[in-house]
């Protein structure tokens, strides 16, 4: 166990600065109206910084910068785009402490998870596309005797990345890493509520990246998000975050008829057959920290695993098994490495949150659990369980907090039905000990990303987006790169 110092403490890894201008060009950008957002850490509940409240004007400087930069960016090889981006990850691994007590300090996560995950999976990302970008090969159809068609990979040009509070870093590196790989440039918006890490992130990599390459401009939503996507200059918005804020993109990009991206939200069914009760041979043990999965970074996941279908015939003993985790699970500090449950990222997603467990309890959701955990902070909030039916608001709507929805199915089509009622298909989760009942389930469910036998795994090698009001696209695989790519073709006779 290790507590990390906090900002401003004797020892502590990170020093933010009292006020940040924007990042345009490697160079720190006053924005241009005058005005900074106060950003407060969940962790003290403090303002420890302020950010430009960005607008038009300043989306104009940083396409500016980025426009320039990009002239020379796209005319670089991919083997010498590679190396700028296995630079990035080394300088990712070099300084992942003080990114994590960075992106703790700002989101309120815990810092295990930005240790062992967040920062080394972003990093991994850059490495990833580093070597996808190194290897891809354009191709050709031989027509006939004379008539030759080549077809190349081209870049976009300047890119707009909007991106949520719940992983910033990683949620970065997800878009960043295809997008500058390709031969983009990019404007990156990170979320009002997490303005900061990127930003820490952002004066280490000043050596490596050629100016203009990557650009970060803060701010709101609709006052700079806005106008980003509806830019005339930007080729592409790539979104992540709420599917009502991911349709109103659409619309902005509609008028320069532009690609888009989304990765929206979603309410996730984690499916348990009987059969994993069946032997105490481990599938059972890791089966309930699947379920468990609902309360990895409080609960603000978009992969949270909110919604449980229970096989009902095991539901008396699977709650038990879960009771048995949940009491040994506590609050706490979230810069001490053995917290699990950290801080929630604003009090109005407190409020948010408390807001559906009203819901549910009005509903008739059964509230069966309310745990011990030690709260003293009201950016804590409690773990919920509810017992109801897959109708109710609260197993419908994305509350993402770290409230659980359980309900119970009779058999396989039961439980692919119930699965499937949903507006959303971001992700799912199957446990059972029949492969080929799990491969049956698996290819049903209406989900761009299935984990049978496990959950919330993220390899970067393996394409992730959703189905239904879930968005689509896909990040992390090799097939992110075609997003942030067009295709030249040139025909030739010989
Ligand atoms: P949000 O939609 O409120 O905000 C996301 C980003 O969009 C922020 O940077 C915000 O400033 C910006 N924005 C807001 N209004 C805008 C507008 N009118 N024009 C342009 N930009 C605008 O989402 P959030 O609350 O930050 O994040 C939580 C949501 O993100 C959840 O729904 C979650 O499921 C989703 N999410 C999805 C994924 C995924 O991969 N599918 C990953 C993480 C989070």
């Amino acid at each position: 166990e290790k507590v990390y110092s906090r900002p401003g403490e004797a020892g502590c890894l990170v020093s933010f600065r009292p006020k940040y201008d924007n990042f345009i060009g490697n160079q720190w950008i006053a924005p241009v109206r005058g005005n900074y957002f106060d950003n407060v850490s969940p962790v003290d509940g403090k303002v420890f910084c302020q950010c430009a409240r960005s607008t038009a004007e300043d989306v104009e400087v940083a396409m500016e910068h980025a426009y320039k930069g990009w002239q020379s960016w796209k005319k670089t090889s991919a083997q010498d785009r590679a190396k700028v981006l296995y630079q990035i990850a080394q300088v990712m691994d070099e300084n992942r402490e003080k990114l994590a007590v960075a992106e703790v300090w700002d989101n309120g996560k815990p810092i295990r998870e930005a240790l062992l995950e967040d920062i080394p999976d972003a990093a991994t990302h850059f490495r990833y596309f580093a070597g996808a970008i190194a290897t891809q090969e354009g191709f050709l159809s031989e027509i006939n005797e004379t008539l030759v068609a080549y077809h190349f990979h081209e870049p976009l040009g300047v890119v707009g990345l909007i991106i949520p509070w719940n992983y910033p870093i990683l949620m970065a590196s997800w878009k960043l890493a295809p997008a500058i790989a390709a031969g983009n440039c990019a404007i990156l918006k990170p979320a009002e509520q997490t303005p900061a890490s990127i930003l820490v992130l952002m004066e280490l990599l000043m050596e490596v990246i050629p100016p203009g390459v990557i650009n970060v401009i803060n701010g709101y939503g609709p006052e700079v998000g806005k106008p980003l996507a509806l830019h005339p200059k930007v080729k592409k918005i790539a979104f992540t975050g709420e599917t009502a804020t991911g349709q109103e993109i659409m619309k902005y990009v509609a008028d320069n008829i532009i690609p888009v991206t989304l990765e929206l939200g979603g309410k996730s069914p984690n499916i348990f057959f009987e059969d994993i009760m069946d032997k105490d041979d481990g599938l059972l043990e890791k089966a309930i920290e699947g379920a468990m999965m609902f309360l990895l970074n409080q609960g603000e996941v978009c992969t949270c695993p909110s919604r449980a279908l229970v096989q009902e015939s095991i539901l008396e003993r699977f709650l038990e098994r879960m009771q048995r985790v949940l009491n040994k699970i506590r609050h706490g500090d979230p810069l001490n490495t053995s917290t699990i449950i950290g801080a929630q990222v604003s009090l109005e997603q407190v409020q948010r949150i408390k807001k559906y467990i009203k819901i549910g309890k009005a509903e008739g959701a059964k509230c069966i659990t309310i745990s011990n955990c030690k709260n003293d902070s009201p950016y804590q909030q409690d773990p919920c369980i509810f017992l109801g039916n897959n109708h109710m608001r609260v197993f419908q709507e994305e509350i993402f907090g770290p409230v659980l929805c359980i309900c119970t199915f009779q058999d396989e089509d039961d439980a692919i039905q119930m699965a499937n009622d949903s507006s959303y298909g971001l992700a799912a989760g199957v446990w059972t000990r029949d492969n080929i009942r799990g491969y049956r389930v698996s290819r049903q469910l209406e989900a761009g990303r299935v984990w049978l036998n496990c959950y919330n795994e993220f390899p970067a090698h393996s394409a992730f987006g959703g189905y239904k009001k879930s968005g689509f696209g896909r990040e992390c695989h090799k097939i992110a790169l075609e997003h942030y790519q067009q295709i030249k073709n040139v025909i030739v006779n010989y």
